[in-house]
């Protein structure tokens, strides 16, 4: 019972733990120096962390230095926890861990590992079967190639992941790529709506980093935009954030950038106020661009302050950096160096600056159209991809609707011909029924249903057919009809009952006296007829003569008392001018006529 408590204490512990991680791993991006206090009180139970937390631990820690700008941290961070990120197998750590490895080396100006890292990024994201962590790769990805030059496929990139986007955070992330890529192509005003785009953005998943480097882009692009007393809000407030964030990097140029437009007020005081806090700043990170920059921005200031003395000695600080970073620095240092040597009245030294300034510049534009055409040709690219994608989508799309529709068409072949088959087989079923049904009907319709033999239209047919086929053979032919003597009598006496019980047992017994290929029907009331195919005279009249004898012999068994039956009988023959079976009736019938009167119980034949 105990050790159970303590599982599930423990198991909540854990649950608070993993969601505390969670926590800090967003905080550490928004607000890493809070991260890093959080993290700091957590560290007290690490000895009872599992790998897997230990690693989630480290991350956070990762994370927190890469929102910092401590790259060179961030390297041996994450050396350290290779192999455990290796060994996790979790792709969204990988893609992070990455992410954070690339930032590093781009921040150390290490930009072939920074490329080769973010693609490692781009695997692990793509891993994880997300949109996001893939559209975060791919704005890596772009700013890092923007850092190349290569604008065509930061372009490309940025379009992706855009594509891709689907969280807030990403979203801001892009609009501040786009940002950057305005600003690398000279489109101040392009850059100036999407950093402000990414602020939004930014400001609303609260990254405080990301609202820093918002506001910081904001006050540049309206320093270029010659705006400088709009400047200076949006940049004291990204001095903030970035104070706050402990991002010193960020804050120096911020400071720098303020610096800027208080000088283009004419504040040149507070500017170089402003510029020393930047140095000061940046003192404590190692970026030597940066540096080189603000110590140009410094020497600006200095020559305006007609301190040009002071000036030189930080352009020949800066000038070996400067030459080698991009040709806005170039621009920058040969003009502030030209500046300087004039006001030291070096006036040939000066014109060479400037010349040199002027082929910079030159430069510079062409940078930038090439850079605005490239951007233009990956974004094209980009687009035709994606126009490309959604025919070749729509494509499919139309594939598996036809492959849908076939299959749905099978189906409905497969009921249809199942319904057939029922149908066939209920219609099958059905007709079976029917010919039962019309064959019990046409027996009925056929058969005398109180003596069951056929009745008188049966024996006109079956007559006239075998009489037409007999005459059509030249086979003789005879038929015989039977009236019961006396038969009113047994009504009479002892009811109808009798009378029909009396009906069935003579059929019976004239039906036993028959011949094979004879039919005997009941032509009338108490008559019967009788067919004799392939009989000539003699024969038909023996046979008339034992049916006669058959019935005289029954015992009157329908009724009490009752007694003996007999029949009298007619005879009639087939020939060359009696082929009609109604004629050859009419004979049999006068031949029994004349057996009636002739005393009954007897057979007569009729005259050939
Ligand atoms: P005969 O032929 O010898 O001159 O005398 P008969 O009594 O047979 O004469 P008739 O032909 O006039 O009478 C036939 C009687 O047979 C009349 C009728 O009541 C009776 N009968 C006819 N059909 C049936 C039947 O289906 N059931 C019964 N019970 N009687 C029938
Ligand atoms: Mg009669
Ligand atoms: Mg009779």
């Amino acid at each position: 019972m105990l050790a159970l408590a303590v599982c599930a204490a423990a198991s909540a512990d854990t649950e608070e733990l993993d969601a505390k991680l969670s926590r800090l791993e967003q905080l550490a991006r928004h607000q890493p120096a809070q991260a890093q206090s959080e993290l700091q009180s957590l560290s007290s139970d690490l000895g009872s962390l599992d790998a897997r937390k230990r690693l989630r631990f480290d991350l956070v820690e990762l994370l927190i230095a890469d929102s910092q700008y401590r790259p060179d941290d961030v390297l041996a961070l994450s050396d350290r926890i290779r192999g455990a990120v290796a060994d996790s197998g979790d792709a969204r750590i990988g893609a992070l861990v990455a992410h954070a490895r690339a930032g590093a080396f781009y921040q150390l100006g290490r930009s072939d590992e920074a490329l080769a890292t973010v693609d490692q990024e781009l695997i692990q994201a793509r891993l994880t079967r997300q949109d996001d962590p893939v559209a975060q790769a791919l704005v890596n990805r772009a700013r890092f190639l923007m850092k190349r030059g290569d604008f065509e496929q930061a372009c490309a990139s940025i379009a992706d992941a855009e594509r891709h986007a689907r969280g807030e955070q990403t979203a801001a992330e892009i609009a501040f790529s786009n940002a950057q890529l305005a600003t690398a192509i000279g489109d101040e005003s392009l850059a100036l709506r999407s950093y402000q785009d990414a602020y939004d953005k930014f400001h609303a998943v609260g990254d405080r980093t990301g609202e820093a480097d918002s506001q910081a882009g904001i006050g540049a692009a309206m320093n270029l935009l010659n705006h400088s007393a709009e400047a200076a809000e949006p940049l004291r407030r990204a001095i903030a954030a970035y104070r706050e964030v402990g991002d010193r990097e960020g804050e120096a140029i911020a400071r720098d950038e303020l610096a800027r437009s208080q000088a283009d007020m004419g504040e040149l005081g507070p500017a170089l106020a402003g510029n020393g806090e930047g140095m000061r700043a940046l003192a404590q990170v190692h970026s030597p661009r940066r540096l080189a920059q603000l110590q140009i921005h410094r020497a600006e200031l200095l020559v305006r302050l007609k301190r040009a003395g002071e000036a030189m000695p930080l352009i020949e600080r800066a000038r070996p950096v400067a030459l080698e970073a991009d040709l806005q620095m170039q621009v920058s240092l040969h003009r502030v160096t030209a500046e300087a040597l004039a006001a030291l009245g070096r006036y040939q030294s000066a014109f060479e600056e400037g010349e040199q300034e002027q082929a910079a510049q030159l430069s510079r534009t062409d940078q930038l159209v090439a850079r605005q055409l490239a951007a233009q040709r990956g974004r094209l690219g980009s687009e035709l991809l994606t126009h490309e994608n959604s025919l070749l989508r729509s494509e499919a799309d139309a594939s598996q609707r036809a492959l849908d529709e076939a299959r749905r068409a099978t189906r409905l072949r497969g009921i249809t011909t199942g319904l057939a088959v029922l149908f066939i087989l209920g219609a099958a079923f059905a007709l079976w029924r029917q010919r039962v049904l019309l064959r019990r009907i046409a027996r009925m319709a056929e058969t005398d249903p109180l003596t069951g033999v056929p009745n008188r239209r049966q024996v006109i047919d079956l007559g006239q057919r075998l009489m037409m086929r007999c005459h059509q053979d030249g086979r003789p032919y005879a038929m015989l009809l039977l009236d019961l003597d006396g038969f009113k009598q047994i009504n009479d006496r002892h009811g109808h009952a009798a009378g029909d019980k009396a009906l069935c047992s003579v059929s019976q017994a004239l039906r036993r006296s028959l011949r094979p290929g004879d039919h005997l029907g009941r032509y009338g009331g108490e008559e019967f007829a009788v067919i004799l195919p392939d009989t000539g005279v003699d024969e038909a009249a023996s046979v008339a003569e034992r049916l006669r004898a058959a019935v005289a012999s029954l015992e009157p068994d329908w009724a009490a008392g009752a007694g003996r039956l007999t029949l009298s009988g007619g005879i009639a023959f087939a020939t060359a001018g009696r082929s009609d079976f109604s004629q050859l009736m009419v004979c049999a019938d006068q031949a029994l006529y004349r057996a009636k009167n002739a005393g009954r119980n007897r057979i007569e034949i009729a005259p050939a």
